[in-house]
């Protein structure tokens, strides 16, 4: 289960508010262990996505997820998961989400209404691929 201090929540709904209307995306720090795992960091990601799709899409590069990966290490955390906006629209996943997530990881989905953060939601997706459990 993921853990989320109040100063990240607040980080991840200020960059949903900032890309508004487009999405916002990045990568969450945090340490790996046995059950609960903390989120201590997030590192915003630019969104790759051409211009008119960049609303509804989010596309976290090879690139971005392998200096995400070097930040990570050198402030000797681990990558934990993914963030990013569904801009007015709700926080659940989509099938396009689902499609492109790994089992493991955390993904953190907030949504901006009008320009305003609102429901924050967390989501881990099962070994199977199959569908999303919702974590927080
Ligand atoms: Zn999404």
């Amino acid at each position: 289960m993921i853990k989320l201090p109040e100063k990240i929540n607040l980080a991840i709904r200020a960059e949903g508010e900032r890309t508004y209307p487009d999405e916002c995306c990045g990568v969450i720090l945090g340490k790996l262990g046995d059950g609960e795992r903390e989120v201590t960091a997030i590192l915003p990601i630019d969104n790759e996505r051409e211009a008119e799709e960049r609303h509804h899409r989010f596309v976290i590069g090879p690139d971005d997820f392998m200096k995400a990966e070097k930040e990570a290490r050198k402030l000797g955390l681990d990558v934990t998961g993914f963030y990013h906006s569904h801009p007015d629209w709700f926080s659940r996943p989509s099938d396009y989400d689902r499609e492109h997530a790994l089992p493991f990881y955390s993904y953190i989905i907030v949504s901006v209404e009008k320009g305003k953060a609102a429901e924050l939601t967390s989501w881990e997706l099962t070994p199977d691929r199959a569908r999303f459990i919702q974590e927080l």
